[in-house]
């Protein structure tokens, strides 16, 4: 061995050195075992306590990367990247209730043998969409590729407006969706400009069916025409053609009501419109679990849950469940009340400005000037790009920290916190932050700005 080898400290020695950390041993072994490896590799061994230092920041991160609670202060109430919808607590409960017991996931209680998954969801999630008929899979991405991989299993092209080949968030983009679905792309129209004659011209033998998309995340205004649904609906009967539109969002309240906010298309009025399947996610305006709602025809919703890959893509008892008491509190005429992505859009600038104020008043000599400041929230999730709901902000322009170094301690604190960098200032959007974690916001910020030292 040589001897700078011979240095490598002992796995033991180093674990005994990081002290408690409440991360299960074998996954700080793995990470001390990595470190020591590298100082193999490289036949180069720092002193102890840099490897031990190593050690930490490499467990630090990789502990702050396990799913926790977080604080929202970026203004977006469906932040997909911060988890989306919180459920509202009767959810909760029923999650609890649930996942602690056996239930009668697939089990019929009247006859005593296998029954059907999710009878009740079905019909009051159609209920809800004033369907026929309804069913969840895992999120609306496999509910548009199970309806994809179901219609054109002979007839493989699908025909789909320029201007709805879009991208949603991360690694979702429609014409790569289309493609794993099996379908072959029939693009009609161009970016801004797609006629009920352009569809007519691209439906031929090979059409499959007809595929709307809900330009969620994006608005085009200016010269922008694309035909009405209750036309391409028209067409699609004329023509024996499917029409499905994925709506992505689906709100089932009227959004308009609830705040300064545009209307935004609910899966009843889009079947109503003629649409044979509309599908939409469980965990955006919804406010559900994550999930993936297919509605509209009884015959068509029957012939997908039909499909071997529908197996595949089916929800837990434990989303099923969530999603359950999500939909009857909406039946109920609860939801307004109940569901949090409804409540705070419906928090008034007055209460938001008082919670701002006692932050501020309790968070009183630190560096920092602290001042109420407005700002523009929004639905998020792809949903009403063009609305901006008036809100208020908590803004910190810190004294003794750049703002970069404020908001990575923030992030870095327990719970985190994240907020948003506007015009010179850190700003904490108060409409997205749960009244109850204002404590936790002063604790976290007399922390981040008191810094390492206090
Ligand atoms: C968000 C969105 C999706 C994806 O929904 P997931 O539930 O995340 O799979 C699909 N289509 C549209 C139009 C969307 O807005």
């Amino acid at each position: 061995m040589r001897p700078a080898l011979r240095a490598i400290p002992a796995v033991e020695r180093v674990l005994q050195a990081l002290g408690p950390i409440d991360l299960p041993r074998p996954v700080l072994t793995v990470l001390v075992r990595r470190e020591l490896a590298g100082c193999r590799r490289a036949a180069e061994v720092p002193p102890f306590e840099a490897i031990v230092q190593r050690v930490r920041s490499s467990v630090e991160g990789l502990r702050q990367a396990r799913i926790q609670p977080v604080i929202n202060g970026t203004g977006i109430l469906v932040h997909t990247n911060l988890g989306r919808a919180p459920l509202a607590s009767a959810a909760l409960e029923t999650l609890r209730e649930i996942g602690a017991n056996y239930n009668n996931l697939e089990y019929d209680l009247a006859g005593g043998e296998r029954g059907g998954r999710a009878t009740y969801l079905e019909t009051t999630l159609a209920l809800l969409c004033s369907a026929e008929a309804a069913t969840v899979v895992n999120n609306c991405a496999a509910a548009l590729l199970l309806a994809l991989r179901h219609f054109t299993r002979r007839k493989r092209e699908v025909v789909i407006s320029r201007g709805e080949l879009v991208q949603i968030g991360g690694g979702f983009r429609i014409p790569e969706i289309l493609e794993a679905g099996g379908a072959v792309l029939r693009e009609v129209g161009t970016t801004n400009q797609t006629t009920l004659h352009d569809y007519s011209q691209a439906i031929g033998p090979e059409t499959a069916l007809i595929l709307r998309v809900h330009r969620s995340n994006f608005f085009m205004a200016g010269f922008v025409e694309s035909p009405g649904t209750p036309e391409l609906a028209a067409l699609a009967r004329r023509k024996r053609l499917p029409f499905i539109e994925d709506l992505g969002s689906g709100a089932v309240v009227a959004t308009e009501k609830l705040g300064p906010m545009e209307h935004e298309t609910t899966p009843a009025e889009v079947l109503r419109h003629g649409v044979d399947l509309v599908t939409f996610s469980g965990d955006k305006l919804l406010g559900g679990p994550q999930a993936g709602v297919i509605a509209g025809r009884a015959r068509f919703v029957n012939a997908l849950k039909r499909e071997p890959f529908f197996r595949a893509l089916r929800c837990d008892k434990l989303i099923l469940s969530a999603l359950q008491t999500t939909a009857d509190l909406y039946l109920d005429g609860q939801a307004a009340q109940a569901l949090p992505v409804l409540t705070m859009v419906q928090a008034s600038l007055e209460e938001l400005r008082r919670r701002a104020e006692n932050i501020i008043t309790a968070l009183g000599g630190l560096p920092a000037q602290l001042t109420v400041g407005s700002g523009k929230a929004q639905m998020g999730g792809g949903t009403l790009p063009r609305s901006f709901i008036p809100s208020v902000t908590v803004d910190i322009q810190p004294q003794t920290l750049a703002l970069p170094a404020l908001a990575t301690a923030l992030r870095q604190g327990v719970p985190p916190v994240v907020g948003y960098t506007a015009a010179g200032r850190f700003k904490l959007d108060l409409r997205t932050i749960f009244p109850s974690q204002d404590p936790l916001v002063v604790r976290a910020l007399q922390a981040a700005l008191a810094g390492p030292a206090g």
